[in-house]
């Protein structure tokens, strides 16, 4: 059905006849037989079962009205009403004029009268209802997602540009709609039911949308885009969507984000007002507390700011506005304190908007993969320095390098890590590599490789912000880590939490079950040092001991440390 009709010299048609008279089936089928495959039928009932039969095959259906058991009617009706049958055009045929309009609401698409005129014109009508069906279909595939037979992305802008021409004075909404950690959907249950968790919430869409002006379409895998009149309350679809998925599954628990640019303004573009209900719905990511943001002035002068820091980024780059700060670590497990490593801390000295840490440019980077420039910049910086303390102190103590979940899937990886270790007269354990938990909780298969690879070839490496959330403590038994970096949230209320301290023992007691060493993050205080060293903590980083420095200052720091010695 979806063959453009371009082809139509090489495409023999099926065209079914459901007459009940025997002359009348027989003149229509020689007319039409030379380019036709023919199919036949006596009554209504006769024909419904070779359309169900057959029904991808058939193009068109030549109806006769008045027939015994079933009459023409009533199989238009039957058609009509199948959501799979309802689009293979008929053509009546018919002797009295007067039931055109029935016929007409019935769906028909033509009309032959009888008796029979003249063949050609038969033909010329037959092949003509064909190629506008044909090309209906053809478009119809086209603007839909087969998947929830929503509208398709390109569509969806067009239709939704249409709606605004056609009501100039209807405030509307731009939402769009987010299935948080939709790849864990596929990875635990299988792609199958993931198929059906968004036929499902497609479904439930269609549901909202019915009896509003508006539309919908599936963006990426797990995104959704509606474009409707203004709704004050989403609750209500969040709601909706929960009650249809949590029938699907009892023990499915799906968060979902909703973006909204309500009552949106005109004069900017249909992409751009959905770019600004994404920007509040990422507002949302790893808050549990709300499922809906909408987008405000506020959000709009800080995606303007992002938007800047964006542009920014590669000049930044080329006139070294990054710099690199040294945070020490303190190995504590003997008498006296001393420096054993540091980890590497990036900060924007931008020429006008001051001094920007990580937490404000990183995510907006990390989203659109920016990320990967920076890193590769600061690990050079890294790599350079420490080739130069090596050569011009006696500083060779090791530096760790935050990596990115997504420099993980560069294949050259290892090999530029080398080369820089090689143009700096350096070796594998003075670089230490620093990945977040949560890089290994995704495409977990893919990280797991690349890090392996990495330890393969001498680098160590440290899990960081471990507990912060993402995984279960089952990863730590199936990944490949050297060492745990503790998340600052736990550390920052064992002095004062029994919980969090029984809870960080545990985690201390496993690390030494499978003989991993542990780092201790974010320790500001002497309570929370005292704890920490009591329960067999052996290296510690935080504002207790110094914050990240500059490097000369941390170079006098380490210094001044080997002295007292
Ligand atoms: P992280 O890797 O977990 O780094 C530790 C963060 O905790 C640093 O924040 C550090 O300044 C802060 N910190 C250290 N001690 C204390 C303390 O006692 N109290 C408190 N409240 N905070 C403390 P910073 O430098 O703002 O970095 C934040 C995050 O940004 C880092 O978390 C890391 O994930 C990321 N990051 C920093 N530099 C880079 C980089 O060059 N590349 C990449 N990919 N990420 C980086
Ligand atoms: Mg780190
Ligand atoms: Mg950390």
């Amino acid at each position: 059905m979806q063959t453009k009709f371009n082809d139509k010299k090489k495409i023999r048609r099926f065209v079914l006849i459901v007459e009940d008279e025997f002359i009348n089936r027989e003149v229509l089928g020689n007319i039409l037989k030379e380019e036709y495959n023919i199919l036949y039928a006596v009554n209504g009932r006769e024909g419904l079962e070779i359309i169900r039969e057959n029904a991808s095959m058939i193009s068109v259906i030549l109806l006769d009205i008045m027939m015994p058991e079933m009459n023409g009617f009533e199989l238009m009706e039957i058609l009509q009403a199948d959501e799979k049958l309802k689009h293979i055009p008929i053509i009546v045929l018919t002797a009295e004029g007067d039931s055109e309009v029935k016929c007409l609401t019935l769906g028909a698409a033509d009309f032959i009268k009888k008796p029979y005129g003249l063949p050609e014109v038969i033909r010329a009508r037959v092949m003509r209802t064909i190629e506008l069906s044909e090309d209906r279909n053809f478009i119809y595939s086209a603007e839909r997602d087969e998947l929830t037979n929503l509208y398709s992305q390109a569509f969806f802008y067009e239709y939704a540009e249409m709606m605004d021409k056609y009501n100039p004075e209807l405030k509307t909404d731009a939402v769009i709609l987010n299935v948080e950690h939709f790849h864990l959907v596929n990875e635990i249950h299988g792609r199958n039911f993931g198929d059906q968790v968004l036929q499902v919430i497609g479904d439930v869409i269609r549901e909202f949308l019915s009896g509003k002006e508006g539309l919908a379409c599936r963006s990426e895998a797990d995104t959704f885009f509606i474009y409707l009149e203004h709704h004050e309350n989403y609750e209500e679809l969040v709601q909706m969507v929960n009650g249809a998925l949590s029938e699907l599954s009892k023990s499915l628990h799906l968060r979902l984000r909703i973006g909204v640019y309500a009552k949106v303004e005109r004069e900017i573009l249909m992409e751009q007002r959905f770019s600004d209900a994404r920007f509040a719905c990422n507002t949302l990511r790893g808050n549990y507390m709300r499922d809906i943001a909408y987008y405000d002035m506020a959000l709009r002068d800080r995606s303007i700011f992002m938007e800047r820091l964006i542009g920014d980024m590669h000049e930044a780059l080329e006139q070294k506005q990054f710099c690199v700060y040294y945070q020490p670590k303190y190995n504590i497990a003997g008498e006296e304190p001393f420096i054993c490593s540091a980890e590497a801390l990036v900060r924007w000295k931008h020429p006008k908007l001051g001094m920007i840490k990580p937490e404000v440019f990183l995510p907006v980077f990390e989203e659109n993969g920016l990320i990967s420039y920076l890193d590769h910049y600061v690990w050079r910086e890294v790599a350079e320095q420490l080739g130069k303390w090596k050569k011009e102190s006696d500083i060779t103590v090791p530096v760790s390098v935050n990596v990115s979940r997504i420099d993980l899937y560069d294949r050259d990886l290892d090999e530029f890590l080398n080369d820089l270790l090689e143009e700096n007269g350096l070796t594998q354990e003075q670089l230490l590599l620093e990945i977040t938990e949560s890089a290994y909780t995704s495409d977990t298969d893919q990280i797991t490789e690349a890090v392996e690879t990495l330890r393969e070839n001498g680098f160590r490496i440290e899990m960081d912000d471990f507990g912060s959330g993402y995984s279960t403590l089952n990863v730590l038994t199936t990944m490949p880590v050297d060492v745990l970096k503790l998340d600052i949230s736990f550390i920052r209320h064992i002095h004062e939490d029994q919980k969090a301290l029984r809870m960080v023992k545990l985690i201390m007691d496993m690390a030494e079950f499978l003989e991993v060493p542990v780092i201790a993050e974010g320790v500001e205080i002497a309570a929370q040092y005292d704890y920490l060293k009591q329960m067999g903590c052996e290296i510690i980083q935080g504002y207790y001991f110094s914050k990240p420095l500059p490097a000369e200052e941390f170079a006098e720091l380490y210094l001044d440390g080997i002295e007292q010695e």
